[in-house]
C-alpha cells in the first residue's frame, strides 16, 4: 500500500512515534498536530489498495433527513482486515451495511454513490441481493444463531444455495466450515442440540461457521466481540486472524486496542465523514488528523 500518495495532506513536524500502541496524550509530542487544520470530509492517507475485494467512490447514506455517511471512498483489500473505528453515531455501522445492501432494509434509508465487489457494482438492478449476501458474509453485534440444531445452522446457507449435491458433501461442509470456525472439537458429539444452548463466545464461532459455509468472499463483522467475554473475544480475534488468509474482513470495533490486534488497516470515520485511513500501525501511532488523535488517546469518544 502506498502511504505517500499525492492526496495526503503537506507533512510538518511528525508527533512522537512510539513503538506499539500510543494512547496516552502525554506521551506524545507537544503543541497542535500539523494537520489541525484538514477540513473535515477530505480523507487523509489512502483510500485505495492495490488488490481490492470493495472498491466504494463517495457513498452517502441519508436516513430521512438525516446525512449518515457524507461522500466516503474507501477500498477494502483481499486477505487483509480493516477496522473502522470512531465514536459512536459517526457511521461505521452504516458504511458497513451499504456493504451487503442491509441499508435496503431499513425504510427511509437511502444510498447513493459506487460501490463495486469484485469490481461488480453492488447497485445493479440484475444483482442479486441473495447470492449479494451470500458473497458478503455478515457477523452481528449479538451472537445470532437460528433456533435449529448446531448442524443446521451450520448447512442452511449451503442448502438455500444449492451448493451441496450430496449428504455427505453437505456433512463434510458442515465439519470443515465448523472446523475453520474453531468450534468442532466443543461441538462435534452434539451436532443435533439447539445451536441457541451454546454459550455467547461459541454461538459467535457458530454464526462464523455459518457464514464461512456459503463460501463467502468478504466477511463483515460488526462489534463481533461487544457481547462476550475477554476469553471467547480472544478466541474470536484469533480466529479473526487465521480467516484473513482466506477472506476479506471489514469489523467495526469499539475497541481501538481490538482494531490494533486484528486490522492491517483502520479508517477512522467522524461524524459521517472517513477522517483519515492507513496502515494500523501508522494510525496508532502516527495519526496524521487531530480528531484521530484525539480520539486514538481518549480525548473523546
Ligand atoms: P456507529 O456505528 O458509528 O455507531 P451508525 O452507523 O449506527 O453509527 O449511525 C450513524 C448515524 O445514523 C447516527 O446518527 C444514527 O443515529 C443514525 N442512524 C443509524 N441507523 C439509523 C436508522 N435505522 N434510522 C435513522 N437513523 C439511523
Amino acid at each position: 500500500m502506498n502511504e505517500s500518495s499525492p492526496s495526503i495532506a503537506p507533512t510538518g513536524p511528525a508527533p512522537a512515534v512510539v513503538a506499539g500502541m500510543n494512547l496516552r496524550p502525554a506521551a506524545r509530542a507537544a503543541g497542535p498536530s500539523h494537520l489541525e487544520g484538514t477540513p473535515i470530509g477530505q480523507t487523509i492517507g489512502t483510500v485505495t489498495v492495490v488488490d481490492p475485494v470493495f472498491s466504494c467512490r463517495d457513498v452517502n447514506v441519508h436516513y430521512g433527513a438525516k446525512h449518515a455517511i457524507k461522500n466516503v471512498s474507501l477500498d477494502v483489500g483481499k486477505r487483509q482486515v480493516l477496522a473502522m473505528i470512531g465514536p459512536s453515531g459517526c457511521g461505521k455501522s452504516t458504511f458497513l451495511r451499504c456493504l451487503n445492501r442491509m441499508n435496503d432494509t431499513i425504510a427511509g434509508a437511502r444510498v447513493t454513490g459506487q460501490i463495486l465487489l469484485d469490481g461488480q457494482d453492488i447497485h445493479d438492478p440484475q444483482r442479486d441481493v441473495v447470492q449479494l449476501r451470500a458473497r458478503v458474509g455478515m457477523v452481528f453485534q449479538k451472537p445470532n444463531p437460528f433456533p435449529k440444531s448446531i448442524y443446521d445452522n451450520v448447512a442452511f446457507g449451503p442448502r438455500l444455495h444449492g451448493l451441496v449435491r450430496s449428504r455427505s458433501d453437505l456433512d463434510e461442509l458442515v465439519c470443515t466450515s465448523l472446523q475453520r470456525a474453531g468450534l468442532w472439537d466443543e461441538v462435534k458429539d452434539r451436532l443435533t442440540q439447539s445451536g441457541t444452548g451454546l454459550s455467547g463466545g461459541q454461538q459467535q464461532r457458530l454464526c462464523i461457521a455459518r457464514t464461512i459455509a456459503v463460501k463467502p468472499h468478504v466477511i463483515l463483522m460488526d462489534e463481533p466481540c461487544s457481547a462476550l467475554d475477554p476469553i471467547a473475544t480472544a478466541r474470536i480475534e484469533d480466529l479473526i486472524d487465521e480467516l484473513k488468509e482466506s477472506f476479506a474482513i471489514a469489523i467495526v470495533t469499539h475497541s481501538m486496542q481490538q482494531a490494533a490486534r486484528v486490522s492491517q488497516r483502520t479508517a477512522y470515520f467522524h461524524m459521517g465523514s472517513l477522517v483519515e485511513v492507513g496502515e494500523t500501525d501508522r494510525i496508532f501511532t502516527n495519526p496524521r488528523h487531530r480528531l484521530t488523535e484525539d480520539y486514538i488517546t481518549g480525548r473523546f469518544g
